[in-house]
């Protein structure tokens, strides 16, 4: 019971994108179910944070062991629930062993200060919080909960994790990898059910101290005027419309050739997805040349083959939002292709000429649809980068180091890569400007984010 709890028998099916079949049935967690859980945990924080700075590493890193000799267990089930190609879903859950790595030596650097004043000391203390709700979406379900599990338990805080509905299954398998690791009872829950009902109660629950929140923008909201209420805590990981920004005199072959998997990896499905390429306007044509058989040649395919480099949306409910972007009018340059049968596949698909007020370029789509739109200068290149709400990820491609830093420093934006489409390290912070989020994952200073830091003055006399 401690990683699932259901009261009255209720259950859900969880069904492979790829072939629309069901998977398996799991418990749906209610309000009743929500309150034991944090009662649980609460109880477990108790001893928890009373566990030796070098035994909570150690059990962390038999936790981080445990992934490890799972990482094709985990990998293949991720495939099934959320259609991801097998050779992401190992990087996924090997993500998660190396969070849990990193933040394993955590609990025995969470140095406090000390600070001379007059009469005395000042000493501090970075002490756990309590009990940390998750709530994490469908499309990166592994590496989102350990980035928000790994620092918050060895911050000495427990974890009740609530998962995305249409994918809870490898959630549930770590909680057991960790029991079975031996991290006590409640200190890793996991919760399957509804965002309107475990999500919200976690949210408004007096016993949960602070929430991480990964998914919408608009759902980011709701939970932070939750979290007001009670003067929670909060991290948030919120949408993105990141910019690729590729100017004339990049390695345009290399920028072409990775801009497919800036936005196409995980069919689009990706906060951090370049869904907006900006090309240089003395370069466009010439870029678009080279897009075209890159695009073309991504491989659409059954995401449990070795070769699949794309697998289908989450769900048709996901597909036909996606669908909405890209109407029969829209101006399509080229697009790759999808499989026949089963399956909510979506090709992948560019976009251009297109108008700069267009949905496709204003909005989040969250698919595998990207739009490509041409800059004059450096200025122009900013200028558009910054348009719209979102600021949490980007790529400048250059050869000039003095417009790499100046545009970097220009964009509104938590993660930027220059020549590389890379977003995210677990070594180092993570998070979005403006409505992308609140707060930074990752590196060594989320661990403070899940501990409130305590002043005590010590008399010298
Ligand atoms: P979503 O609809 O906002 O849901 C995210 C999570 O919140 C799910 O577990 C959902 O549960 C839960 N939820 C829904 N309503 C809730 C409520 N009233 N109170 C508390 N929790 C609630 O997002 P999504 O569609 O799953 O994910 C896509 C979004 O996530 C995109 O906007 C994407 O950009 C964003 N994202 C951001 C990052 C980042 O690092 N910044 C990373 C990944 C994804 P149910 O599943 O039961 O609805």
């Amino acid at each position: 019971m401690s990683s699932t709890l259901s009261q009255g028998g209720l259950s859900y099916d969880v069904v492979d994108p790829a072939t629309e079949q069901v998977v398996t049935t799991v418990p749906r967690t209610d309000v009743a179910g929500t309150d034991t859980a944090v009662a649980r945990a609460q109880r477990a924080f108790e001893t928890w944070r009373q566990v030796a700075p070098a035994d909570r590493g150690r059990l962390l890193h038999r936790f981080a062991e445990a992934v490890d000799a799972s990482v094709e267990e985990l990998a293949r089930l991720e495939v099934r629930n959320a259609g991801h190609t097998i050779g992401n879903a190992r990087w996924e859950a090997g993500n998660v062993r190396d969070v849990l790595t990193y933040y394993s030596a955590a609990p025995e650097r969470l140095f406090g200060r000390q600070i001379p004043v007059a009469g005395g000391v000042d000493i501090t203390f970075h002490e756990p919080l309590g009990v940390v709700g998750v709530i994490v979406p469908w499309n990166f379900p592994m590496p989102i909960a350990g980035w928000a599990f790994a620092p918050a338990l060895a911050a000495g805080n427990t974890v009740v994790l609530k998962p995305a509905e249409l994918t809870p299954l490898t959630a549930l398998r770590l909680a057991e990898l960790a029991l079975d690791a031996g991290l006590p009872e409640d200190v890793l829950t996991v919760l399957p059910g509804k965002g309107s009902v475990v999500g919200q109660r976690l949210v408004e629950h007096p016993d949960v101290r602070k929430i991480v929140f990964t998914g919408s923008t608009e759902v980011g909201k709701k939970v932070m005027a939750g979290c007001a209420d009670r003067v929670k805590r909060v991290t948030l990981e919120l949408g993105g419309k990141s910019a690729n920004v590729v100017f004339a005199d990049a390695h345009l072959e290399r920028a072409a050739a990775s801009a497919p998997y800036a936005v196409f990896d995980n069919a689009g499905q990706d906060g951090c997805a370049r869904s907006r390429i900006l090309v240089q306007r003395s370069a466009y044509d010439r870029f678009l040349e080279l897009l075209e058989p890159a695009v073309k040649g991504v491989r659409v395919e059954d995401p449990a083959s070795e070769s699949s480099e794309m697998g289908p949306l989450i769900s048709r409910t996901q597909r036909d939002r996606v669908a909405a972007y890209v109407p029969d009018d829209a101006p399509v340059a080229f697009r790759g292709t999808t499989p026949d049968g089963p399956g909510f596949w979506f090709p992948p698909t560019v976009l251009t000429p297109v108008d700069p007020q267009d949905r496709a370029v204003t909005e989040e789509i969250f698919g595998p649809v990207v739009a490509v739109v041409p800059f004059e200068d450096e200025d122009d290149a900013v200028r558009i980068a910054n348009q719209g709400e979102y600021g949490l990820s980007g790529s400048i491609w250059t050869r000039d180091l003095g417009r790499a830093l100046r545009v970097s420093r220009g964009i509104e934006a938590g993660n930027l890569s220059v020549n590389s489409n890379s977003s995210v390290r677990y070594s180092t912070p993570f998070g979005g400007f403006k409505q992308s989020g609140l707060g930074r994952e990752l590196g060594p200073d989320a661990l403070h984010s899940f501990t409130d830091e305590k002043n005590v003055f010590l008399a010298a006399e």
